[in-house]
């Protein structure tokens, strides 16, 4: 017994037998892919269906992985990179419109959503190197590079071309979103009751628990983390949530994390986390990292224009702000 124990934290693997007449069975599978927790849930016929199906997701978001990741040398990303200011590239049709989509959401957030930040990349680095705290002289050096208008596509050749030298792209605040969308299109076909891709905190839904309930997320209370605030339904969209929780670093008191504002170089502060409701993962997934860079009343003003787009804001100050449509169905107080 004691020898399987591992075996299982290996595979990750949860099986749950739904109780309901129709014997409907809900399989979730956790497992890391694009450098983050994914979590597949199945609700099918039965377990071996549900399985199949949970593989072709698995190798869907591979597939995607491979396309446009930035640590893959052979990515269609590292190839733009590479010539970037040396001539254009050409692109899959998958890429170059999800770079016409990133391209039209850094539009709708005036830039606060860019792709393009990717230059910034040298200067701020999350994962504990940061050894200094970059002088303005080089923060300002680096935005030199940064801009989405200067992104130069050619529909008709499905080029890509990054003008100057020292441009670079990344897909790290919308590919996971992106991928989530994808094997959910390609689940939604199968003989499947309902679903949740989980790609690290941007999620998606499409019909219903094992028990014909409708999935819901819990908006935890930044207080208590083991605590939900509210719960509030997931029906055939998608939600995600930017969180300085993850990747960060501390200076002089300060809490700075992993998004980086491309108007003035340096990373954001004063937000704790963004959780955006939409349809689409994709939109959702960038949208956060957008209000995150926007701060709490641009952001949320933001999202107050926008058609079937919510979004819950919680501040340094353990605050909740939300966008017009929320109706929390309040479990506790807050404050
Ligand atoms: P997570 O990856 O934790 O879910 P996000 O979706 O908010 O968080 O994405 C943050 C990532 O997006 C960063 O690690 C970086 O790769 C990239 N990024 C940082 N700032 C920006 C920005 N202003 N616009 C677009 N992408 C960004
Ligand atoms: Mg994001």
């Amino acid at each position: 017994m004691k020898r399987l124990l591992p075996l299982f934290t290996l595979l990750f693997v949860l099986v749950t037998f739904g109780q309901n007449s129709n014997r409907h069975t809900s399989v979730k599978k956790v497992l890391k892919l694009m450098g983050s927790r994914f979590e597949i849930t199945v609700v099918a016929p039965n377990e071996e269906i549900a399985y199949v199906n949970i593989d072709e997701a698995v190798m869907e978001i591979k597939r995607i992985e491979k396309l446009i990741s930035s640590w893959d040398l052979d990515s269609e990303t590292s190839e733009i990179n590479r010539f970037a200011g040396i001539r254009p590239v050409k692109v899959s049709p998958e890429v170059f419109a999800l770079i016409e989509r990133s391209m039209k959401i850094a539009e709708i957030t005036s830039g606060a959503f860019d792709i393009t930040y990717a230059s910034m990349d040298k200067i701020w680095r999350f994962d504990g190197s940061m050894n200094r705290f970059p002088t303005e002289e080089e923060v300002k050096l680096s935005i030199v590079k940064v801009g989405h208008e200067k992104i130069k596509l050619n529909a008709k050749a499905s080029t890509v071309f990054l003008p100057e030298r020292g441009m670079k792209i990344g897909f790290g605040a919308i590919g996971k979103g992106y991928a989530a969308d994808k094997a959910k299109e390609l689940l939604v076909k199968k003989e499947v009751l309902g679903g949740v891709i989980n790609a690290g905190g941007d999620l998606t839904t499409w019909g219903t628990k094992e028990t014909k309930e409708r999935w819901t997320v819990g908006i935890t209370n930044p207080l208590d983390k083991e605590k939900v605030f509210s719960w509030l339904p997931v029906v055939e969209s998608s939600v995600a949530t930017s969180g300085n929780y993850e990747r960060f670093f501390h200076y002089e008191g300060k809490k700075y994390t992993h998004i980086i504002d491309p108007r003035t170089g340096y990373p954001t502060t004063g937000t704790r986390s963004v959780t955006v409701f939409a349809k689409k993962a994709e939109l959702c997934d960038a949208l956060a990292t957008a209000v995150f860079v926007m701060g709490r009343d641009s952001g949320i003003h933001m999202v107050n224009q926008l058609d079937g787009v919510e979004v819950v804001v919680i501040d340094d100050d353990n605050k909740v702000h939300k966008s017009s449509g929320i109706i929390f169905n309040k479990t506790e107080e807050m404050n």
